[in-house]
Parts: structure tokens; C-alpha cells; sequence
């Protein structure tokens, strides 16, 4: 196991520019790097892999993949091997997260998209001791990690709303929730209309309702807008907290858009996950945010 999780998580609260009250959960701030969500959804992956005395961690992801860079690092603290299948062929300069995936010891492996969709190790990368993790995280040991971003302390919210890639998170914060909390996922995909199917496929009560927006996917994964990055560097000077313009940027802005429009019944306490992802900020252009280094 990774031996650096301050349980439980830090709360903020803040106050957004119309007045509203909310609290945030600082995922963001576990560690540097396996930031936020996915070192909650890479930790009972990695428990089974030291159980199962596997030495070589495989998976799979795009060039600017959370989950690569945060597998990438926990592999090195736990002084294993790493192999990242990164989806496209090998472009002629590499992303700032495989720059610094490689930097720290994983080996990165092109596959064509057409090879990628498969979901497969290729036969000359398998070895006895590896450990395959799935894209993402997704999966139930995933979700049952990401369910234990929550604990006594967040049993008073009302609504707990976090942003949407694979549902791995989402699914896992709804079977770990409190009677009566309703978990609002945010998707960040445009029209990603298999999501609620496979967050479906994680919970452990499929038959419960599924509270997806898709509306605040923008222009869809990793595209943003002037808008989105305006309102992030607001957002930031007015609550201090910084976001990443794939995923938590459109969480922060969607809220705020939910709470103007009344979405929310008046006595709500809500929750935002704070699922990290700051690393995703490194590829755009210096200057652009007022936080960070980016
Ligand atoms: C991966 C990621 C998500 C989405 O999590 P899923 O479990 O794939 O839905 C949300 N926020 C951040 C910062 C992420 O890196």
C-alpha cells in the first residue's frame, strides 16, 4: 500500500461570488502527483498486486492521462515496474505528463488506436509477475477505492457532486454514501450516453437512480473554452482553490451554474470532490491561469 494518505480529507468552505455556501474535499492535496481521485482508485489495486507478489504494473491511457502519470508514480515509490499503453502512435514530441511519466521509470508503449481499443497487452510486453490495471481505474476495486474518499465527516452533506470521465468514481461515492445523500456526477465527455450504464455496471444496487448532467461537457474531453478558463482563474481568486480544465474546472463551473439556476432545494449542504488533476494544467500555455505554474 501507498504509506501517504491523511485520512480523513481536508473540507473546505467557501463562498461563491453570489453569496452561496459550499465545502469542497481537497482529494487534490493527498500527494503531488498520484493526485485526488486516483490514488483512491489505484489503492486496492495495488493492495491485490502486493498480495499477489506481481512486480510489473501494466495499463493503459492517453498522452495526458491522470491515471498515467499517477500510475506511473506509484510505481515508483513502491520500487516496481511500469509499462504505460498509451493510445496513438508515438508523437514526434511527448506530453508534459509522459515527459514526466517516463521520468519516473515507466516505460511508455505506442499502440495504434486500432490496437488500443482492444484493451490488450501485447504478447512481447507480458511477463509472469505483471499486474494489469484497467484504463482509468475503472472497475469495482476502483470504485470501492474512490468510495473511501468519503467517511464520518461527509455524512452531513445533502449533495455531493464530483466530475464524470469513466464513473469509476462516481459509482464508488454513490454505494459508499449515506442513506438519503445524492451524488451528482458531472460527465466531461460530450455526449457520453453509455456513462450511466457503466456506472450502473459498478454500483452495488444498479437499480438506483443515476444523477448525470451532461450539459457541461463543453466541447467535449480536454477541449476548453475562453469561458471555462475565465471562470477558473475567477473561481480561484475568489475561493482560493485552484482547478484543472478537464475535469474539476467544469465541476466548479457547472455548480456554480446549478446554483444560480435554483437547482439545488433550499436547506442543501453540498459537497464538491476536489479529484485533483492539476498535472493536466501543464499543457497550456504559461500565463493562461493565474494559479500554479501553468
Ligand atoms: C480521472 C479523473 C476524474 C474522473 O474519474 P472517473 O472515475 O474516471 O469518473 C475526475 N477528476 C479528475 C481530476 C480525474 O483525474
Amino acid at each position: 500500500m501507498l504509506p501517504f494518505i491523511p485520512e480523513p480529507l481536508r473540507i473546505d468552505n467557501v463562498r461563491t461570488k453570489d453569496g452561496a455556501g459550499l465545502d469542497v474535499l481537497r482529494a487534490d492535496l493527498v500527494h503531488p502527483v498520484i493526485s485526488g481521485n486516483k490514488w483512491f482508485k489505484l489503492r486496492y489495486y495495488l493492495e491485490e498486486l502486493q498480495e499477489q507478489r506481481r512486480r510489473h504494473i501494466i495499463t493503459f491511457g492517453g498522452a495526458y492521462s491522470n491515471h498515467i502519470i499517477a500510475t506511473a508514480a506509484a510505481a515508483h515509490a513502491l520500487g516496481l515496474r511500469c509499462t504505460g499503453l498509451i493510445r496513438g502512435e508515438r508523437p514526434p514530441v511527448l506530453s508534459p505528463t509522459l515527459i514526466h511519466a517516463q521520468q519516473l521509470g515507466m516505460q511508455l508503449h505506442f499502440l495504434s488506436r486500432e490496437v488500443y481499443k482492444e484493451k490488450e497487452v501485447p504478447a512481447a510486453l507480458r511477463s509472469e509477475d505483471m499486474y494489469v490495471i484497467p484504463e482509468g481505474g475503472y472497475g469495482a476495486k476502483g470504485a470501492a477505492g474512490a468510495g473511501t474518499m468519503l467517511s464520518g465527516n461527509t455524512r452531513i452533506y445533502s449533495h455531493i457532486c464530483c466530475a464524470t470521465g469513466t464513473g469509476t468514481m462516481m459509482a464508488g461515492l454513490q454505494n459508499a454514501a449515506a442513506p438519503g445523500q445524492e451524488i451528482i456526477g458531472i460527465s466531461v465527455l460530450k455526449n457520453n450516453h453509455d456513462l450511466e450504464n457503466e456506472v450502473r455496471q459498478l454500483l452495488h444496487r444498479p437499480h438506483q437512480p443515476v444523477t448525470l448532467l451532461h450539459q457541461y461537457a463543453g466541447k467535449g474531453y480536454g477541449r476548453h473554452t475562453p469561458e471555462l478558463l475565465a471562470f477558473m482563474n475567477e473561481w480561484y481568486e475568489q475561493t482560493g482553490i485552484p482547478g484543472d480544465f478537464v475535469y474539476t474546472g467544469k465541476l466548479f463551473f457547472a455548480v456554480n451554474e446549478l446554483l444560480r439556476q435554483g437547482f439545488f432545494p433550499t436547506g442543501s449542504k453540498i459537497l464538491l470532490i476536489h479529484s485533483g488533476g492539476l498535472q493536466g494544467n501543464a499543457s497550456l500555455t504559461k500565463g493562461t491561469l493565474i494559479f500554479g505554474d501553468y
